[in-house]
């Protein structure tokens, strides 16, 4: 897989007190699927970002998580303005209502950045005419966690993959048992 274009996930409508450890673990499967950025919106939560970093200070990368409190605006700058590289990007609502992600993906420009649209509460209308793609995992009613990352497994198969994640400590893959390298020890490696 070649370079790969940024990749921003967008989590709508959290809620604080329902939704803390969904939304934990949508940011922590974003960043361990090799996406760049989450933006959290709806109410504001500084335990999930907090939860979010730690995982990112320990375990390396330059993954970031930011609050936004009116989504639906940094949603429209995205597609019609600047991407956060000076050029518009292209938004993906993953929905159980979109188009098949299997057939559609390979649609998707690759050559600028792209925002990820993950729901929670009731997903504003709006949504479905902003992003340029309304996909779905498959017609059934199941999780952001698992639509995320399906979505991103297949957009980029090699965004998991360890050496992606530089700074931190590192897991050795084992048959069994538990191996972990410190920072120290992992930067010996590269
Ligand atoms: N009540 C919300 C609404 O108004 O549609 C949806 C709740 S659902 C549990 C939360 C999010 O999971 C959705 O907004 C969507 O992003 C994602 N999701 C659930 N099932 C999906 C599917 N089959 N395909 C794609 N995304 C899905």
């Amino acid at each position: 897989m070649g370079r790969v274009s940024p990749v921003y996930v967008l989590r709508l409508g959290h809620r604080r007190e329902r939704d803390k450890r969904i939304t934990s673990h949508l940011g922590l499967t974003a960043r361990a699927f090799g996406a760049d950025n989450f933006v959290l919106s709806g109410e504001e939560d500084p335990n999930v970002i907090e939860t979010i970093e730690s995982v990112s200070e320990r375990f390396g990368g330059d993954f970031e998580s930011i609050y936004e409190k009116r989504p639906m605006r940094w949603l429209r700058n995205f597609v019609e303005k600047d991407a956060g590289y000076g050029t518009p990007g292209v938004a993906i609502h993953l929905t159980m209502y979109g188009l098949p992600w299997k057939e559609t993906i390979p649609n998707i420009p690759r050559d600028r950045p792209i925002a990820v649209v993950v729901g929670g509460a009731k997903v504003p209308g709006e949504v479905f005419g902003i992003c340029q793609y309304n996909i779905s995992i498959g017609n059934q009613p199941h999780s952001e966690v698992a639509a995320l990352a399906v979505f991103l497994q297949s957009w980029n198969p090699d965004g998991a993959d360890a050496s992606n994640f530089t700074g931190g400590i590192t897991v050795v893959p084992m048959e069994s048992g538990k191996q972990i390298l410190s920072s120290e020890e992992s930067s010996n490696l590269s």
